[in-house]
């Protein structure tokens, strides 16, 4: 058994849950694929799986990934390397963006982990346990091209080469970067960023070169090198902002109606009574909230749809509270609205991304804000897997 995000998430029966989460893995891996071949057999396509692979269930994704032929991946965090470990063979690498915090080089590397070495500092004290073991340890070196985050600057590398023996005790399978502006092609910084790159490369020793995440391996050929690093393509977010998605959709996102009322013109709905009502309506209160991590500022922004009827839009009127939803459902007709009836918040007719945007972030956020009351079904070509494989995890 190994420590997973998933043994602290209640994830409850799907008949006990208010919100139900739907995640489809065969969308996964035929995002995997579409990018893997986009790119090419000369470029490895590796996969960003941190953050719980953006908030869909890291136990869950790695699997699928690495059944798709993935055999590289990049988390965050030591304990998100720490929990995927398990799950996949010695011929894969995992990469730790963040490096060690001091003190945590030993764990990292006796747990199969790899460090980014983003600093002088890290690649010191990298080196010192290379020293004490005797032995050189693998890691990728990460270079500043210009978002001022991660990676040696121009001065760090003069520092750095200028010594007797560099990178004595590393063994560099990686020299990578990362994109600020990706996702705008026409953004000068992504030229920049790239000379600057080219530039920092040619100056240390020789490895295989990565810039790329989702949004650069779409900006072409010169910028996939020999890896490039996906993320959010992965999971469907729309990595050409402004032009249709190339990516397959994989999460669903559907909250229950706890009841339903009819109220009169100038009665107020919700918090605040942020809402009044100007004609006799027909309100659902659903049970999601912004404590599942729908975002509040979706209160009269956001919409749901009841399966079936995509082109009727609810509503959401009034604020979000923490544990539930007012939709306005009075444009379906005085037929019943069952409880427990299930309503898409994010689905085939409200996008993630649009729903993103309506909530003025990105569909990053709202996947990995996505909370931990819902359940959780992991679906592959329609057919739910999930929860008899979780019983017997369990
Ligand atoms: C998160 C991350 C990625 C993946 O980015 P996406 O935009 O989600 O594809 C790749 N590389 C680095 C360094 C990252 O931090």
């Amino acid at each position: 058994m190994h420590p997973s995000a998933r043994q602290y998430r209640p994830d409850p029966p799907a008949a006990w849950a208010g919100g139900l989460l739907t995640i489809d893995l065969g969308a996964v891996a035929a995002n995997y694929r579409l990018l893997h071949d986009r790119v090419g057999p000369g470029t490895t396509c590796a996969a960003a799986v941190k953050a719980d692979a953006y908030g869909l269930g890291a136990d869950r994704i790695v699997p699928v990934l690495a059944a798709a032929g993935c055999r590289v991946f990049f988390v965050a965090h030591l304990a998100e390397g720490a929990a995927i470990r398990p799950l996949l063979g010695a011929d894969s690498t995992i990469f730790v963006l963040n490096g060690a915090m001091p003190g945590t080089e030993a764990d990292l590397h006796g747990l199969g982990l790899a460090p980014v070495l983003n600093s002088m500092d890290q690649i010191a004290r990298w080196q010192e346990l290379a020293r004490r073991l005797d032995t050189p340890l693998p890691a990728a070196l990460q270079v500043d091209s210009g978002m001022s985050r991660f990676g040696l600057s121009d001065g760090d590398v003069d520092m750095l080469m200028a010594r007797a023996a560099p990178l004595a005790g590393i063994v560099p399978l990686l020299v990578m970067s990362h994109l600020a502006c990706a996702d705008d092609p026409a953004h000068p910084a992504n030229l920049a960023q790239r000379t600057a790159f080219l530039r920092l490369r040619a100056r240390l020793p020789r490895a295989p070169a990565s810039l790329a995440a989702s949004s650069g391996l779409f900006l072409g050929p010169d910028w996939r090198f020999d890896m490039v690093r996906p993320g959010a393509a992965l999971y469907g977010i729309n990595p050409t902002p402004g032009h249709p998605n190339p990516m397959r959709p994989v999460v669903r996102l559907q909250a229950r109606v706890v009841q339903t009322r009819w109220i009169g013109p100038g009665t107020a709905v919700g918090y605040g009574a942020a809402f009044i009502a100007d004609r006799p309506s027909h309100v659902a209160t659903l049970a999601v909230g912004y404590g599942d991590g729908f975002p509040r500022v979706l209160g009269g922004r956001g919409i749901a749809i009841l399966p079936g009827r995509p082109e009727v839009k609810l509503p959401v009127i009034g604020r979000i509270s923490m544990d539930c939803l007012a939709v306005d459902v009075t444009d379906l007709g005085d037929g019943p609205l069952d409880a427990g009836t299930a309503l898409d918040l994010i689905g085939p007719h409200n996008p993630l991304d649009t729903v993103a945007a309506a909530a003025g972030t990105i569909g990053y956020e709202l996947l990995t804000g996505l909370g931990a009351r819902y359940h959780r079904a992991h679906v592959t070509d329609d057919a739910v897997i999930d929860d008899m494989q979780k019983g017997s995890s369990a």
